[in-house]
C-alpha cells in the first residue's frame, strides 16, 4: 500500500487511536498493528477528515457508514485467521475494513449491494495498490460459491437470521462472526465443526446499518 498520502500527523492520531483499543480489550497484536498503519483519513468522507481517528462509526454515501474502529480490530481480531487464509467480507461500504484485511495478507473477497460504495471503494483499492482477491458487486446473502470454502468470513452489516448460504461456504475449521438483530444486534462467532455442526457464541451487543436483501 501507498503511504505518502500520510503524514505524522495522522500517525499520531493513529497511535493514539491504537492505545485507546489496547486499554478496551484489543490484544491481537497484529490486529493492532494493521490498525495502526491503515491511513482511515483515506476512506472518510471528505467532510469529516479530522474526525478519522476517533473511535467511532461515521456517515459515508448512500446512508450507510464506516465502521468503529474498535469494531473493525474487535471482528477482526474475532475471526481468528493468518497470513494466506481466505477471508470474505460482506458489506465493503467504505473499503477500510477490506484494508485492514488486506494488510494482514489475508486473501480477500469481499462484497457489496451498492452500486456508488461498489465504484468508490473499488478505485480506492486501485489507488492505494491494496491487494483484494475480488471484489463484487453482489447480494452478500449469495456470498461466492465459486471461491468457497472460506476460512473466515466477516459481516459487517446487521443480518436479520444466519445466512445459510454464508454458513455452507466456510470450510470446517472456518469462522463466521456475524452481528444478528434489528434494533440492536449481537455479534455471533460461528465455527464450523463439521459438515452440519456449528459451534455458536456470543460476543455482546453492537449497532450496525442492515443487511438488505438484492442489489
Ligand atoms: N466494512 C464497512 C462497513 C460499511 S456499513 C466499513 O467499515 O466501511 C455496511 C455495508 O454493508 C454498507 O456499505 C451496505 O451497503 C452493505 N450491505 C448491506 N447489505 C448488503 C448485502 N446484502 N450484500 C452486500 N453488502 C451489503
Amino acid at each position: 500500500m501507498e503511504t505518502n498520502i500520510d503524514s505524522p500527523k495522522y500517525q499520531g492520531q493513529r497511535n493514539q487511536m491504537v492505545s485507546k483499543l489496547e486499554s478496551l480489550g484489543i490484544n491481537d497484536k497484529n490486529v493492532l498493528i494493521a490498525l495502526n498503519n491503515v491511513p482511515r483519513h483515506l476512506f472518510m468522507d471528505p467532510g469529516l477528515i479530522s474526525h478519522s481517528y476517533k473511535n467511532n462509526a461515521y456517515p459515508i454515501e448512500s446512508g450507510q457508514t464506516i465502521s468503529q474502529p474498535y469494531t473493525v480490530a474487535f471482528q477482526t481480531q474475532l475471526i481468528k485467521c493468518k497470513q494466506g487464509d481466505k477471508v470474505l467480507e460482506i458489506g465493503t461500504g467504505s473499503g477500510y475494513q477490506t484494508a485492514i484485511l488486506s494488510y494482514l495478507g489475508f486473501d480477500v473477497f469481499t462484497i457489496e449491494r451498492d452500486v456508488t460504495l461498489f465504484k468508490k471503494s473499488s478505485l480506492i483499492f486501485k489507488n492505494l495498490s491494496i491487494k483484494i482477491k475480488m471484489n463484487l458487486f453482489a447480494d452478500g446473502h449469495l456470498g461466492i460459491k465459486d471461491s468457497a470454502p472460506f476460512d473466515g468470513i466477516i459481516v459487517t452489516a446487521a443480518a436479520k437470521e444466519i445466512p445459510k448460504n454464508l454458513m455452507n461456504q466456510l470450510r470446517v475449521g472456518g469462522r463466521m462472526v456475524i452481528p444478528i438483530g434489528e434494533e440492536d444486534q449481537t455479534m455471533y462467532r460461528f465455527t464450523r465443526i463439521d459438515k452440519s455442526k456449528f459451534k455458536k457464541e456470543e460476543f455482546g451487543q453492537f449497532k450496525f446499518v442492515p443487511m438488505v436483501k438484492g442489489k
